[in-house]
């Protein structure tokens, strides 16, 4: 099969001036370029869309090419190995500037996440225990919301950008004696956005974002406990040219309760009685998460005895069933005692065959009886 005429590869004339060849090149070389074509044979369209540009924009290729067609490289071997050298820095000299120009920043060009936040909340123990919807309020940048991030003031033009064809990257191709080399990079016109404007929005002044305070619902489901982290996707900071948000980490904060305490999902509670109580028995009020229970404290009961309330501590985070609530009997020995009350409990110790002590003994005398 004949080789297709360089003129035809680029549908340019035979008379075609410098210009016309690099423009027609140029977009040729767009149309076919294999990152933005995936059709088949683009590559092979575009490796000798390269092959013709690097003859026709050669004036001695060129003029060789005139006037023995392809005979004029065959024995160069395939692919123009040692015969296509560099398309030349002055016909792609813009090119090249573009792309070091371009190269040096192109890492913030890019689309870019926004950052994260994290936001401590602070929650009562019950909150805790039972999940809390609450609002907070955290400064936050946000997609502009007079120009919705376009960052052009509304009712100006938004054009599509020239040098990338609203693409946003901009493809150069340079045939080497080791074969074409093609390299993307963002467009610096439009900052990879493929598009420009010229009036830039009067509330973000072209950044697209704002600063702001915003309010953000948090669900905090039940269970939670002191230092876990919710993390509310896409509630962080707005990404910019395009990027997505951010996210939001809530850090739980619970606070201390005054008599309740956590450990893993039961809840200890500690309740003094009284050493009558202890002895004889009795039926108590016990604060619970739900409120008041009746407890009954058995006949003989010794302090730091515990008694288990089953169900009545924290809910597990995910799936069902709570914890127990685990009561700490605390025996507490009578500190002010009336003189009535040191007789009947002499009159007690007797009545167990104790020898109490006697009030006016010293502490040695004491000893002896306990001893004797
Ligand atoms: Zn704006
Ligand atoms: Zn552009």
């Amino acid at each position: 099969m004949a080789k297709e005429d360089y003129y035809d590869v680029l549908g340019v004339p035979r008379g075609a001036s410098e210009d016309e060849i690099k423009k027609a090149y140029r977009k040729l070389a767009r149309k076919y370029h294999p990152d933005v074509n995936k059709e088949p044979g683009a590559e092979e369209r575009f490796k000798l869309i390269n092959e013709a540009y690097s003859v026709l924009s050669d004036p001695e290729k060129r003029a060789q090419y005139d006037q023995f067609g392809h005979a004029a490289f065959d024995e160069m071997g395939q692919g123009g190995f040692g015969g296509f050298g560099f398309p030349g820095f002055d016909d792609l000299g813009d090119l090249f500037s573009e792309f070091f120009g371009g190269f040096s920043t192109r890492q913030t060009q890019r689309p870019e996440r926004g950052a994260d936040l994290r936001y401590e909340l602070t929650i009562e123990f019950e909150e805790a225990a039972f999940g809390v919807e609450t609002e907070i309020t955290i400064p936050r940048t946000e997609i502009c919301d007079h120009c919705g991030g376009s960052q052009a003031e509304p009712g100006t033009p938004i054009v599509t950008c020239a040098e990338c064809n609203g693409t946003g990257r901009v493809t150069f191709t340079q045939a080497t004696p080791f074969g074409h080399f093609t390299t993307t990079r963002t467009c610096t016109r439009c900052h990879g956005e493929g598009r420009t404007f010229d009036t830039p929005c009067s509330v973000c002044y072209g950044s697209g974002t704002q600063r702001k305070m915003s309010t953000v619902k948090v669900k905090v489901p039940a269970g939670i406990n002191d230092g876990q982290r919710l993390r509310l996707a896409g509630k962080g900071e707005a990404g910019r040219r395009g990027g997505p948000p951010g996210d939001l980490f809530v850090v739980v904060r619970v606070k201390p309760h005054k008599v309740f305490r956590r450990e893993g999902q039961d809840v200890l509670i500690e309740v003094p009685i009284t050493f009558v109580q202890a002895a004889l028995g009795d039926e108590i009020d016990v604060p619970t998460l739900d409120g008041d229970v009746k407890v009954r404290i058995p006949e003989g009961t010794q302090s730091g005895r515990v008694l288990r309330l089953r169900n009545k501590g924290i809910p597990y985070l995910r799936g069902a069933g709570r914890g127990d609530q685990l009561v700490h009997l605390k025996v507490v020995t009578p500190t002010k005692l009336t003189a009535k009350q040191k007789e009947l409990l002499r009159e007690f110790a007797k009545a167990g065959g104790e020898n109490p002590p006697d009030e006016n003994k010293g502490f040695f005398e004491r000893v002896k009886d306990a001893l004797r």
